[in-house]
């Protein structure tokens, strides 16, 4: 049914007509109702959909379209035209028979990306073998910035890209300031790699190697966790 909602949209004018990506997030939770929300805030179209009538009923309120529906309930899913989404995010937490049996019925329904939270790497390690093509952990990827941010009161951000290589974003430390990136090598003494300086509301790439650092400056590294851990722990104030 919704999925004939899928619109063209002619932002920019005829030239530049593009398909709007359809998006539906199953469970409203805090989690799944954060999404809904920002992706709505986006501009993109939201189904949301929940078993809890009450939930369904705040959740109306800010997003396109909101539905009361079990989604272990496979003829459900399908009278609601699922199928034609581009992307379903399973925000269920607590039942996770629900979460695995949910997103085996959006898989054998063909949704090209299928996001998947999990509760705990198990729970991740089935979603991923019956074919989630994004599994994500909200609580333990929060728990890690925040562990990274207690350290060192400098980091703003940390983001794992694999098990073995992390982004972080860190203040300049009073250690760095009038520093050029030259001078703190940090490829060689710490195996991280500078990929950008915020300056002000600016992000300067490729960052230049010669630039002093300045107190209120901002660096978006890339590197190993090890390297990165050793760089954090030198530079914590
Ligand atoms: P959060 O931490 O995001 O608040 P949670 O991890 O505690 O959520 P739950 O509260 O178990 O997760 O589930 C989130 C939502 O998913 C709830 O609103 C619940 O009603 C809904 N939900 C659970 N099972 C189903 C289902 N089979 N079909 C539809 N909605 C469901």
């Amino acid at each position: 049914m919704y999925g004939i909602l899928r619109k063209i949209s002619e932002y920019g004018g005829t030239d530049a007509v593009s398909v709007r990506k359809q998006f539906a997030v199953i469970g409203i939770g805090r989690f799944g109702s954060a999404i809904a929300k920002t992706i709505t805030q986006l501009g993109f179209e939201v189904l949301a959909i929940d078993q809890d009538e009450e939930t369904v009923q705040e959740v109306s309120s800010y997003v396109t379209h909101a539905v009361q529906a079990d989604s272990t309930d496979e003829d459900a899913m399908r009278a609601l035209g699922l199928r034609n989404f581009d992307v379903v995010v399973v925000a269920i937490g607590e039942d996770i028979q629900a979460s695995i049996l949910t997103t085996i019925i959006l898989k054998e329904m063909g949704i090209p990306k299928i996001v998947v939270k999990a509760v705990n790497d198990l729970h991740g390690k089935v979603l991923n073998k019956i074919g989630a093509d994004k599994v994500i952990y909200p609580e333990r990827d929060m728990g890690q910035r925040v562990a990274h941010h207690l350290i060192s009161s400098n980091i703003i951000d940390y983001i794992e890209l694999s098990a073995d290589y992390s982004i972080v974003e860190i203040k300049v430390s009073k250690m760095m300031v009038d520093r050029s990136l030259r001078q703190l090598d940090m490829r060689a003494k710490y195996g991280c790699n500078v990929i950008a300086i915020k300056q002000n509301e600016q992000l300067i790439i490729p960052p230049s190697a010669e630039m002093p650092l300045r107190a209120e400056d901002v660096l978006v590294i890339v590197g190993k966790n090890e390297s990165l851990k050793n760089f954090e722990i030198t530079f914590s104030e």
